[in-house]
């Protein structure tokens, strides 16, 4: 086959254990998924779980060990960090009953969704979508990818971020409002999901602004680090 240009690289992920890389589909964000978080935001309670969309090629994927690069972007001046764990889709599905959505998952990464707020507020006040806000481009720093099997349990780990050395967020997992589970069974009723899928599956409570030069570290017990510096 040919084409009329040539098409994109695929965007992908390492993989801890391996120098066999993860190839990204489709990034899934949910958004509030912990109450903290949404009260900061304004607001409360158990609400369903909603999802916005960045594209793949928004990923910033730092291998290990090293420290990664996002440029400060475009039209914000109030760019937030969000710490996320996510996790990486290595087997097809739709209508994923929650107990069945481990068989559906490759493994666990620790992400950054970065967000221009005052581009998203303006959105959000306007009754618009949130694209310009979440899906630029380098939105979504990842670290690499553990396996599931090499992850183990991790429904109770730490996650935080550190800017400067000093801690921005710090939560657990357990407070997800909507669990890893709860969440793949949601997001599956909406769309199919297929290998190299990601979910942000939400962040906690502590979001705030960075600048450049500022430098991130973020981490998920039993996961490893991100770090990545606003240049
Ligand atoms: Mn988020």
């Amino acid at each position: 086959m040919s084409f009329v240009f040539a098409p994109p690289a695929t965007v992908s992920v390492p993989v801890v254990g391996t120098t066999e890389r993860f190839p990204v589909r489709h990034i899934y964000c949910v958004g509030r998924n912990y109450e903290d978080h949404a009260r900061e935001m304004g607001f409360t309670g158990r609400e369903p779980p909603f999802f916005f969309m960045k594209p793949a090629d928004a990923i910033v994927a730092v291998e290990p060990g090293s420290i990664g690069s996002m440029p400060y972007p475009s039209l914000t001046k109030n760019l937030h960090h969000e710490i996320e764990l996510v996790v990486a889709i290595g087997t097809a599905g739709k209508d994923i009953l929650a107990a069945n959505a481990h068989k559906h998952i490759y493994g666990y990464a620790v992400g950054l969704d970065m967000t221009r707020r005052d581009l998203q507020n303006e959105m959000k006040k306007q009754g618009r979508p949130w694209c310009i806000g979440k899906a630029f481009d380098h939105s979504a720093p990842i670290g690499p990818i553990t396996p599931a099997a090499l992850a183990g349990d991790i429904t109770k780990a730490e996650i935080y971020l550190q800017v400067g050395g000093r801690d921005r967020q710090r939560s657990n997992l357990s407070k997800l409002i909507w669990n890893i589970d709860e969440t793949i069974e949601h997001l599956s009723a909406a769309w199919e999901l297929k290998p190299g899928d990601l979910i942000y599956t939400g962040t906690p409570e502590g979001v705030a602004a960075v600048v450049a030069g500022d430098t991130l570290v973020g981490g998920v017990t039993g996961l490893g680090t991100l770090t990545i510096r606003i240049i």
